[in-house]
């Protein structure tokens, strides 16, 4: 008996147009290999589901405290005063995470959805009920379905299935990917791939190392496998100042890039920006650790025309 795989998804977004060409609905896998201080979906980075706590919801403890009780494990108790959006005095509550098991009663207690499990398991049904419903945008827009995370590659038998079924319904399918996956799994998806969204953060492999936590080989050659096969690469380089924004470093992106020319369909500039930061609060433990200022808009032009010099695509986002 095959048993149908469940993917760990954390938001399905629709009317996406960032995420490729066309209007686009956006599947996000939970769970990611690489730990880039950047990260904009930090809720993204853990498999696990995990509580998360969203302070804009929460009506604080003299007119709620719902949550107070409702752990097992004592892990909620009373935070200091504060205030709220509008300025004025309110006490939130406090979660303690280290004693913290994930069982999610304080979520299930909190009736304004402030206390919330981030991460569900879902079957392929259940996400292509949910994605055949926008099939008339993506049809009149020349837009699809992302698959993205998190590393969606990392669960590869719910991905793999996932683009199966969009491609038997018609859809045009891109997957969002880091690269840093073993090149079977890349293989495997392939054939139901349109189009690879494909992160190269840094071309010097000890730097990401040192800040992403892992070597950026098994990337470079996955990509350069992916253009050597017939796949198609819509390239995003997240550009950040002191790490790779120089022009010395879009000379080793340049010349990587051109010489899979054929396979670049796009080269997305990500100009590096704070908007995400607020979700570090939400995750109740970990706080961001990378506060960089966003590039100039000069540098960003003067990294376009360099890479648009070797006849690539390019875009600043
Ligand atoms: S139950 Fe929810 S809304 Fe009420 S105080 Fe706790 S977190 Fe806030
Ligand atoms: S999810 Fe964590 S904080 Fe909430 S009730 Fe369970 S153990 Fe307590």
């Amino acid at each position: 008996m095959n048993v149908e795989p469940l993917g760990k998804i954390y938001d399905i977004q629709g009317f996406s147009v960032q995420d490729g060409p066309g209007v686009r609905t956006t599947v996000f896998l939970k769970g990611c290999p690489l730990r880039c201080p950047w990260c904009h979906s930090p809720e993204s980075q853990r498999f696990e589901t995990e509580l998360n706590w969203m302070s804009i919801r929460c009506l604080g403890l003299e007119s709620c405290g719902l949550c107070l009780d409702a752990c097992p494990h004592g892990c909620i108790s009373r935070g200091e005063s504060t205030v709220n959006a509008v300025g004025e005095p309110i006490a939130y509550p406090s979660v303690d995470k280290s004693q913290c098991d994930e069982c999610g009663k304080c979520a299930t207690a909190c009736k304004a959805t402030a206390l919330y499990m981030c991460g569900s398991d879902m079957t392929i049904a259940e996400v292509m009920r949910r994605l055949t419903r926008d099939k008339p945008f993506f049809d009149t827009s020349g837009g699809g379905v992302t698959v993205s995370g998190g590393e969606c590659l990392s669960q590869p038998e719910f991905t793999t299935e996932l683009l199966r079924q969009c491609k038997a319904a018609g859809i045009h399918t891109a997957v969002d990917t880091t690269g840093f996956v073993p090149w079977s799994v890349v293989l495997r998806v392939m054939p139901l791939t349109d189009l690879f969204l494909y992160d190269l953060k840094c071309m010097d492999s000890e730097l990401h190392k040192q800040v992403i936590g892992t070597p950026n080989e098994l990337i470079l050659d996955n990509a350069r496998k992916i253009g050597e096969s017939g796949g198609k690469l819509w390239i995003r380089i997240p550009t950040l100042p002191m790490f790779n924004d120089s022009e010395a470093h879009f000379q080793r992106y340049g010349e990587f890039l051109a010489a899979i020319r054929d396979a670049v369909v796009m080269v997305q500039l990500l100009p590096y920006h704070k908007m995400g930061l607020s979700k570090y609060d939400r995750l109740l433990t970990r706080k961001p650790v990378f506060v960089a200022e966003p590039p100039s808009d000069a540098v960003m032009e003067a990294r376009k025309s360099q890479l648009e010099s070797l006849g690539l695509p390019v875009r600043i986002h």
